[in-house]
């Protein structure tokens, strides 16, 4: 009987998520690797300043 590693809850052997907390469940000598988010290649990250200056027209 597979168990949940966030909360404990017993799981069927076919469950990928847990019941109780809907956790992923890891399969034997798999490990939490930790979610990287990347920034899209070729975007721009705009960094401000301040405020706009105002320019009458
Ligand atoms: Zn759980």
């Amino acid at each position: 009987m597979a168990k949940c590693a966030f909360c404990g809850a017993e799981l069927p052997e076919k469950a990928n998520f847990c019941l109780r907390c809907g956790g992923p469940v890891l399969k034997p000598g798999e490990k939490l690797e930790p979610i990287v988010i990347e920034a899209p290649e070729g975007a721009e990250v705009i960094i401000s300043d301040g405020p706009p200056e105002f320019k009458p027209e």
